[in-house]
């Protein structure tokens, strides 16, 4: 069932922080009830901007795109706001008692200055000069579509203070040892102003669950070093039968430092990473609308475990 009246906001298009910006704005304009903010600023200044949902406590942050190259996944989160937003806005009953029960902050681009690069979208300026510089030192790994990092070559996700010293003695002894296109961990935790303003807005709303959308590979992971929070496990599960998704254990040589562990560790609440679509990042704009309906079965499950909890 259609229930907007408009057509989608949130465009099949390459994602990038134009994108974003107006993506927002419409969302909020047609859905007053929906509240923007700014969570922080990028390398390069640009505001991190975040949606929110409901006037409850119980909070829960959806994070997108802390990989530049990973993009796709902040039109499929908002692609969600936006199905939330008009079933609450049709009087859909459940959509009103989340609106009630819950605080849901919803940030899609996490690294803005990344995916404007990885798109071709960045305007040419000495932070554009200096990543194709970082790039040449890279040749294996393909640019601009094989760049994760931010603008200033150091890995969001591999920026929280949960096992960064393990992540960074496996980062160097692969090579990744300065700014690159990928794997640097940074020169300490939370030197990256994205990591930083995510993990204070995080500190600040205490969520009850948390997720991080990456690509690729249809899975979720639900642990922290062999750890879940109580109530993770089944939680995972049913994000895994309503995405269609897989759970999974991540590899050891990326299982610290990222925003998922930190939660875990630091909150001890459920957080989730889930990697979503298959392919090689980026993934083809073909992929949208699957991976979006991946990603709407996973939120529901986790709102409705958040307005419980
Ligand atoms: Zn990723």
């Amino acid at each position: 069932m259609k229930i907007s009246k408009y057509p989608s906001a949130v465009p099949a298009v390459p994602w990038g922080s134009r994108e974003n910006f107006r993506c927002i704005c419409t969302l909020a304009s047609r859905y007053p009830f929906l509240r923007t903010a700014v969570a922080g600023r990028s390398a390069m200044g640009r505001a991190l901007m975040s949606l929110s949902f409901g006037a409850g406590e119980r909070a829960g942050i959806f994070t997108a795109a802390h990989h530049a190259n990973e993009w796709i996944t902040a039109p499929a989160l908002l692609r969600h706001v936006e199905a939330l937003a008009a079933r609450c806005a049709a009087g859909e009953a459940p959509a009103r008692s989340l609106y009630a029960r819950t605080r849901l902050v919803f940030l899609p681009l996490v690294n803005p200055d990344g995916a404007d690069l990885v798109n071709g979208t960045l305007a040419e300026g000495p932070q554009l000069d200096r990543a194709r510089e970082i790039a040449a030192a890279y040749p294996a790994v393909p640019f601009p579509s094989g760049w994760k990092a931010n603008i200033a070559g150091t890995d969001l996700n591999l920026q929280y203070p949960a096992g960064w010293e393990e992540a960074k003695r496996i980062k160097f002894a692969q090579g990744w040892t300065g700014p690159a296109p990928r794997d640097f961990v940074g020169p300490a935790p939370l030197r990256a102003r994205e990591s930083r303003a995510l993990c204070r807005l995080t500190e600040r709303l205490r969520p009850r669950a948390a997720l991080a959308l990456h690509t690729q590979g249809e899975v979720i992971y639900w642990q922290y070093r062999g750890y879940a929070p109580p109530g993770a496990q089944a939680l995972a599960a049913g994000m895994a039968a309503a995405s269609g998704y897989a759970l999974d254990t991540v590899p050891d040589e990326s299982a610290n430092a990222g925003y998922k562990d930190w939660v875990i560790d630091a909150l001890d609440a459920p957080a989730f990473t889930m990697e979503c679509g298959l392919g090689e990042s980026p993934l083809p704009l073909a992929q949208l609308e699957a991976i979006s309906a991946a990603v709407e079965g996973a939120c529901a499950a986790l709102e409705a475990y958040i307005a419980t909890a």
